[in-house]
């Protein structure tokens, strides 16, 4: 803790400057000692004594005399036992180059001092080492002198330029957070009408995608201070420094309302509880309670609104998704091409560019990039046009560069080929369009071919139209003919098929699966459970592992399963072919935008019934 080091330096410091003060009191008086009252009298017979200075101590009759003498800077002390003797003395040499100095009346302040120095230097200790316990077990009053230290930092709304035109792409989301902006606002109009306004936000999505960004443009739309820390600033060697920063920042915070907290990171503290190796982190829960409790503590329009943001949201606490806490969620995802060539012109805003730039078809080919990236991108564009003394950057320096920060990219998520790029839009064009058909799952949210990570290069979400409590076994088999489609699809177009539909495949199985012999859906074996219970958290519990059935049994659950799985991929087959032409247009909706929402897949069939 660095804080407490600064303490001990000034304590040093202190201390230094008392013992000098000491010493010098101490052994100023004794510099001259070795003069005695016998070298006096010499030098007085001798002539060599110019002056003498009396000077009378308190306790009279006690004194001392500094004498000067000839061919000599050095003054000289004698201690007088009795000066008005000294003096009669001095009388009776016929010396009268002497004065007497009055009994000094700061005298027994001038002799505590030493002493009351010390008493002082003790008491500037003492209260040092409680304040920096009072820290470590979390007392505030010591900290929040020091809010600088808490590592959060605070953006006025003055300094923060970000605005929501700075976050390019991200429509939706920036829609979303209107209402917290205004919300921020104007306080008083929601709590007017009694509104509730969610008091914590998370962001979720892949690194770079413009979650921080965004925060900051919250904050720089509303006009707010913007109060940052990262959740790994909380973490700190010393136990119980996590908590108190959180104290530190609410606090502060409080006093700042309206306005934003955004806590970066937030899985670094928000992680599951007693996940991860080396069992609990004691001081990451105590930090995450301090962070629920004061989220819990400040009443719902107190105007301060607490963003998060994670990549990770599967390994987050539940605790944290609470209603009352972190209950909103926002996916940032990464942009489709329209949103990436929106970037691009942001980017490229305070960048001359040549005539022949085309950012459309930068965007074209920039499947998986992040914000980031592409900013990353224009970046080195604009780095090889330098190099080249040229004034403005050309098409030719961004696809160079390209060739630079695709590589680095390729590494987090991967840049797609044309040739992956049809074989997914057909892939969940498959999946959609079995969505979309079959009465009781979907209706289609979203189609993505936009890769979410590596391994997974599109996706289609589905919304359920109701709360479901248990699932039927109509629907079951719908969901497994849903996960056929991509490969189906594939075999159709293709002829061929991939390994993209790996996942597709292990989970339409698992679900055949329990259905056969979790909840006894299947006429052959009946009502019976022969699923064994694997909760056990052992590695390698498979081993050694026995089966509560017969061989018998066991050949039955494969045919059955196999039966399941083979009646849904027909299914599959048959629907998909049947609307062949919407399959045809879907992918190449795909392929053009992307990302296609719910309007736009559903009016894909109206086109094919006009068409008839
Ligand atoms: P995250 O917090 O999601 O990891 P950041 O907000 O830190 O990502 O984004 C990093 C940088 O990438 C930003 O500073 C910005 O320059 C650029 N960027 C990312 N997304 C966008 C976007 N939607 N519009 C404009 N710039 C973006
Ligand atoms: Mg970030
Ligand atoms: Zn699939």
């Amino acid at each position: 803790m660095k804080q407490q080091n600064r303490h001990t330096g000034i304590g040093l410091y202190i201390f230094l400057i008392v013992l000098f003060i000491i010493i010098w009191y101490a052994f100023s008086g004794s510099k001259t000692s070795n003069y005695s009252m016998n070298s006096f009298k010499k030098d007085l017979k001798n002539e060599d004594v110019t002056s003498v200075t009396i000077k009378q101590n308190s306790e009279v009759p006690t004194g001392s005399a500094v004498v000067h003498l000839k061919a000599d800077t050095n003054d000289y002390t004698i201690y007088l036992s009795d000066v008005n003797a000294f003096q009669d003395y001095l009388d009776d040499q016929d010396f009268t180059h002497y004065t007497v100095n009055d009994v000094p009346h700061d005298g027994w302040f001038l002799q505590f001092l030493p002493l009351l120095l010390v008493i002082a230097l003790m008491f500037i200790l003492f209260t040092m080492i409680i304040s920096s316990q009072q820290a470590q077990v979390g007392g505030t009053n010591s900290r929040m002198m020091n809010f600088g230290k808490s590592r959060a930092k605070m953006t006025t709304k003055e300094d923060n330029h970000v605005r929501f035109k700075d976050v390019a792409g991200l429509e939706e989301e920036k829609e979303e957070l209107g209402e917290v902006v205004d919300f921020l606002k104007e306080p008083g109009k929601y709590t007017s009408v009694g509104a509730r306004i969610p008091k914590g936000l998370l962001l979720e999505g892949p690194p770079g995608t413009g979650k921080t960004l965004l925060a900051r443009a919250i904050a720089g739309e509303a006009g707010v201070p913007f109060f940052f820390i990262s959740g790994s600033d909380f973490m700190e060697m010393f136990v119980g420094v996590g908590a108190s920063r959180v104290r530190d920042l609410f606090s502060e915070a409080k006093k700042h309302s309206p306005c934003i907290i955004f806590i970066d990171e937030i899985d670094a503290i928000a992680r599951q509880r007693g996940s991860g190796l080396g069992g609990g982190h004691d001081e990451r829960e105590q930090t995450l309670n301090q962070i629920l409790v004061e989220m819990d503590g400040f009443a719902v329009n107190e105007g301060i609104i607490v963003l998060a943001a994670t990549n990770r949201v599967d390994i987050l606490d539940p605790a944290i998704l609470r209603p009352g806490r972190f209950d909103r969620k926002i996916y940032v995802g990464r942009p489709d091409r329209k949103g990436r060539e929106e970037i691009l012109k942001v980017h490229s805003n305070n960048k001359p560019l040549g005539d022949d730039v085309d950012l459309g078809q930068i965007a074209q080919t920039t499947v998986g990039f992040s914000g980031a990236d592409l900013e990353n991108l224009m970046n080195e564009a604009a780095i090889k046009a330098a190099k080249s003394n040229r004034a403005y950057i050309t098409q030719e320096d961004i696809k160079q560069s390209f060739v630079k920060v695709g590589i680095g990219t390729e590494k987090k998520s991967r840049v797609v080929s044309e040739r992956d790029k049809k074989i997914t839009a057909y892939h969940e064009s498959g999946h959609a369009i079995l969505y979309h058909v079959l009465p009781l799952v979907g209706p289609v949210y979203t189609v993505s071919i936009i890769p979410t990570g590596p391994g997974a290069a599109g996706y289609t979400m589905a919304l359920p139209d109701k709360d479901k409590i248990f699932e039927t076994k109509e629907e079951m088999l719908e969901n497994i003919t849903v996960a056929m489609g991509g490969r189906v699809a594939e075999e159709i177009i293709f002829g061929d098929v991939t390994g993209g539909a790996s996942q597709d495949i292990k989970e339409a199985t698992k679900t055949a699966k329990d259905m056969v012999t979790k909840y006894g859906m299947s006429d052959e074996l009946g009502p019976i459970c022969y699923h064994e219970e694997s909760d056990e958290v052992f590695l390698g519990r498979d081993y050694g592992h026995v089966k509560g059935y017969s061989d018998e049994v066991s050949s039955l659950i494969d045919k059955e399963t196999r039966r399941i799985i083979d009646e849904c991929y027909d299914r599959a087959k048959k629907i998909i072919t049947e609307h062949r032409q919407v399959l045809d247009n879907c992918a190449n909706l795909l392929l053009e935008k992307e990302k296609i929402g719910r309007e736009e897949f559903e009016a894909l069939f109206e086109d094919k019934a006009v068409n008839e």
